[in-house]
């Protein structure tokens, strides 16, 4: 009895260490090289140094992250920001304040903080989705940010690829499900074919492009945003790591880690068509004003994540579908899935607990 586990971003590493600790028999394929999927850390050459697909925060409302990381050893990985205090800029006044974490601050900040947690612009996203992000804020501990300490793959992918060893192969691509009535019962992977026995289960935790291809019949949110993020290397390392929201230009947050500054654009498909050098001659003079620096054309990296996650707009919130299948044996996790949460990391982390505690009780593997 073994549950296949297909796709090692953090939806599946979750599933998949949650069945570990259960007990259960589990083998994940990962298509590509490495594991970690949106949420990865490589080192990029032109900077030299390691950096993330984009700075990914949490915030202290993330309790399934946060349970996950210490259930792997790894929160000591994070930075817990605290107490819950926002340095701002603005850009065209240049006027600074420090946004607080009580009601009326969170709702004086309401579209920078709206547009990260969802990646879509406020005006055309669902107002559920809207209410399920500010109401998970009304604590101070909430709202702290939480920032990894040496990339977010060191703290959310790496320990559970170290728990997993030899379970997790990368460079398997699912290319194929094959089944009959309502089971799945073999696995593609280019030419090998694993066959599923009665009481295998199968998790696919895959965006919904590759859900698509593998599941056609399926009906899937196909509206997605993009997030773009410049990375420059400046010549100082501040003493712990700044974050700070800029409003009035183009940048809308950036981080300050060692000597790496990276500036974060959501809903970003308006920049996607712009090339690199426009866009790092644009972020660079407004992180420099924001961080009162003085290098000049600093080394740079720009990475555009095109279908960073799905829009929140209501007809995306609504196509979002629950884990369960037409194929009994077969479930689904991921961020886009119908979790009652944003396309964040707690998103994909609460998917993947569920969707294994739904093999687990599909299957009885235990027992
Ligand atoms: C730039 C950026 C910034 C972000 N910032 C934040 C943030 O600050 N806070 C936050 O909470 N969230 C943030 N997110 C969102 C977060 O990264 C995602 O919610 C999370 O990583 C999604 O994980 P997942 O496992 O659902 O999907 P994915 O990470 O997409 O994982 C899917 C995996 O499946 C693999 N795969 C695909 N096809 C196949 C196949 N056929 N066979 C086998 N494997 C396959 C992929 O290679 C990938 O590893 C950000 C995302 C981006 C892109």
């Amino acid at each position: 009895m073994t549950v296949h586990v297909v796709g090692a971003g953090v939806a599946g590493l979750s599933a998949a260490t949650h069945l570990l600790h259960a007990g259960a028999d589990v083998r994940v394929h990962e298509a590509a090289p490495i594991p970690g999927g949106r949420c990865r850390s490589y080192h990029d050459p032109m900077l030299g140094r390691l950096i993330d697909t984009g700075t990914h925060l949490l915030l202290g409302a993330n309790t399934a992250a946060l349970t996950y990381l210490k259930r792997l050893d790894a929160l000591g990985r994070m930075i817990e920001m605290a107490p819950a205090a926002y340095p701002f800029f603005d850009l065209a006044s240049g006027h600074r304040w420090v946004l607080r974490a009580t009601p009326w601050g969170l709702a004086s900040a309401f579209r920078p903080v709206a547009l990260a947690a969802l990646n879509t612009e406020p005006e055309e996203a669902s107002w559920l989705a809207i209410a399920s992000v500010f109401g998970r804020l009304l604590a101070e501990s909430a709202c702290r940010p939480w920032i990894a300490r040496h990339g977010i793959g060191d703290a959310m992918v790496e320990p559970a690829a170290t728990r997993l060893g030899e379970r997790l192969r990368c460079g398997r691509r699912l290319t194929a499900i094959e089944s009959g009535g309502r089971q799945a019962t073999a696995l593609l992977f280019g030419d090998e074919r694993v066959t599923l026995s009665r009481d295998d289960r199968v998790i696919l935790a895959l965006p919904p492009v590759a859900i698509s291809a593998l599941l056609p019949e399926m009906t899937l949110p196909t509206e997605t945003r993009a997030i773009v993020n410049a990375h420059f290397r400046v010549s100082a390392k501040p003493e712990s790591p700044r974050l700070m929201g800029l409003v009035g230009g183009l940048a809308q947050w950036a981080l300050w880690r060692d000597d790496v500054i990276s500036a974060t654009v959501s809903a970003a498909d308006g920049l996607l068509a712009e090339s690199a050098e426009a866009l790092a001659a644009r972020f660079w003079p407004e992180l420099a004003r924001a961080f009162d620096l003085a290098d000049e054309a600093p080394v740079w990296r720009i990475v555009k994540e095109r279908r960073a996650t799905i829009a929140a707009t209501r007809r995306a919130e609504r196509s979002r579908p629950p884990a369960r299948t037409h194929l009994a044996n077969l479930v689904l996790a991921g961020d886009w899935i119908r979790t009652g949460f944003p396309a964040t990391l707690e998103g994909a982390v609460r998917s993947g607990e569920a969707a294994a505690r739904l093999a687990l009780a599909q299957g009885n593997i235990l027992g």
